[in-house]
């Protein structure tokens, strides 16, 4: 497995540094063929989906091609929905963090078009839009196609699956033929391929080939969840598990530095391991844990390259592997020397897909479970301590204790079993968080991107234009909506929050309702609009 280097790619200064700061370790297989070829100025068909790290693969380039001194429209880019435009917005914005005088804007169906045309016209140089809100933005002249040179379709076959074929067509014939023109998509129906005919160049088709790979024959599990709620999950687990070593892997540089505070807070012996640190500290590190005294090492695919430790008894995915390599190379982690292992993965929202195309690449399955409730997790505890207790009754004198135990019986009112449930519960310590259940239904997806809890049809999304950049927090949304239209805490579903923006799932009864109520409502001392999300 070859690492490719963002410093190889030919990329500017600007962007390495934004990339550092994302804690980006190395590029991902897509990026490493995708980012030259685009940077050549050659149209690309790109086989890849969400979780390969396709954004940055487009985005980088896209950017090193604007010319920030020029305020006119010149880069596309078409979602087939809000909530990715939203994301793929806020990635190129992290991408263009040191690029000054770039302006990125997301434009989509149900936003206050005044707003946009604002946004439009304070010299925006790239849009992320819906196709039908871009057209609408084209019949208003608000959009000017003459000096665009680069387009791209994101997720092609999903704007197909939503009838956007003729939007997208008209686009591409409005804007200059002297263009690139890049597409990415999961899938390559005959319909892709005839835009492809029609509206590129002697494209490039770019997708990561697959090696046989085979996988250890050892037991591999997935979780649903949300992101926030991972660490609690993780945390469960282990303690229902009981693994001597494991072995964490995520995607980038940052989650690895929070994940080891995280289970350090918890009280884990965690250590973390990623090509920031110094040979010394990784030598410290993997002393740690051949010994046994860290039981949890924290890594990057790369810097966990060659991590050769026998007793490996868990590895966790905590971010799902960009490539289905990784994938293989990670779970060999564990299950050394013929003993047996466990493969835990952490899968968020459309995530799924990736671990799908995983396991059909690597021909294995992966079993989807259930997060232990925090019942399981305490029965687990209360066991382990039972027999702890029985081992120091065989092995120890206790007498003078249990004299101890017996005045103190005698001279109180309560019985012994609540004496022993009282030392149980010390001895149990804290207990975990609530989480919500993140259960992800494709066909969902196609009414409007809704994920999280309760996302199953009887539930709405609404948009909030509101986000974290206005110090808001979900607790306040919540309180919001319950507050203002009497629906209850308890049936509001899933709250997403972007730095700019919150979509909130609520029952669909109750969605106008609640429209309706927080017409006048001010949140943080901000007047705030909350609309039905699942426009186009
Ligand atoms: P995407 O496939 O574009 O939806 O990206 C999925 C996630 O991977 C996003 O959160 C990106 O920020 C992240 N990502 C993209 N490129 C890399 C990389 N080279 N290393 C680690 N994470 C990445």
């Amino acid at each position: 497995m070859e690492t490719i280097r963002f410093e190889d790619l030919g990329l500017s200064e600007l962007v390495l540094k934004a990339v550092t700061d994302m804690g980006f370790e190395s590029a991902s297989p897509i990026q490493g063929q995708a980012i030259p070829i685009q940077l050549e100025g050659k149209d690309i068909i790109g086989q890849a989906q969400t979780g390969t790290g396709k954004t940055a693969a487009f985005g980088i380039p896209l950017l090193e091609k604007i010319d920030p001194n020029n305020k006119k429209l010149q880069a596309i880019v078409l979602c087939p929905t809000r909530e990715l435009a939203i994301q793929v917005a806020e990635e190129m914005r992290k991408l263009a963090k040191y690029m000054h005088g770039i302006k990125v804007l997301p434009i989509y169906g149900g936003q206050d078009i005044v707003k946009q045309i604002r946004g439009l016209k304070a010299g925006t140089q790239v849009v992320i839009g819906t196709p039908g809100r871009v057209m609408d933005h084209m019949r208003r002249k608000t959009v000017k196609m003459d000096q665009i040179h680069t387009v791209i379709l994101d997720e092609a076959d999903e704007m197909l699956n939503m009838g956007f074929v003729e939007d997208i067509e008209t686009i591409l014939s409005e804007v200059p033929q002297e263009r690139q023109t890049i597409m990415f998509s999961a899938t390559m129906p005959k319909e892709i391929q005839d835009i492809a005919a029609k509206f590129q160049k002697d494209p490039e088709l770019i997708r990561v080939l697959k090696k046989e790979l085979t996988v250890p024959r050892i037991e591999q599990f997935y979780y649903m969840m949300k992101q926030k709620d991972k660490l609690e999950v993780m945390s469960r687990l282990l303690n229902m598990y009981q693994p001597k070593l494991s072995v964490v892997f995520c995607n980038t540089k940052r989650q690895v530095d929070e994940l080891v505070i995280g289970l350090q807070g918890k009280g884990y012996f965690a250590e973390g391991l990623h090509g920031d640190l110094k040979q010394t500290q990784r030598d410290r590190v993997m002393y740690g844990f051949r010994n046994g005294k860290t039981a949890i090492l924290v890594a990057t695919d790369v810097a966990a390259r060659g991590i050769d430790v026998d007793d490996v008894e868990a590895v966790f995915n905590y971010d799902i592997p960009q490539d289905e390599e990784y994938y293989v190379h990670r779970i060999g982690r564990t299950g050394r020397a013929g003993r047996t292992g466990v493969a835990f993965n952490f899968v968020v929202g459309r995530e799924i897909y990736k671990l799908r195309d995983i396991q059909r690449y690597c021909k294995t399955k992966i079993q989807e479970k259930q997060i232990p409730s925090l019942n399981d997790v305490r029965g687990i505890k209360i066991n382990s301590i039972f027999s702890q207790v029985e081992k120091i009754m065989q092995e120890e004198s206790l007498d003078t204790l249990v004299q101890a135990v017996e005045e103190r019986i005698q001279s109180q009112e309560y019985t012994n079993s609540q004496l022993i449930a009282a030392f149980l519960k010390m001895s149990i310590g804290e207990e975990g968080e609530e989480i919500e259940d993140a259960s992800y239904n494709a066909s969902e997806k196609k009414k409007g991107n809704t994920r999280g809890r309760k996302s199953n049809g009887r539930m709405t999304r609404l948009f909030i234009n509101i986000g974290r950049n206005q110090g808001v927090r979900p607790g306040d949304i919540l309180g919001a909506v319950a507050g203002e239209s009497g629906i209850s805490g308890d049936s509001i579903g899933s709250i997403d929050m972007y730095d700019k923006y919150t979509f909130v799932d609520v029952p669909k009864d109750s969605a106008n309702k609640v429209c309706k109520a927080m017409k006048k409502c001010k949140i943080k001392g901000k007047s705030i609009n909350v609309e039905i999300a699942n426009k186009k």
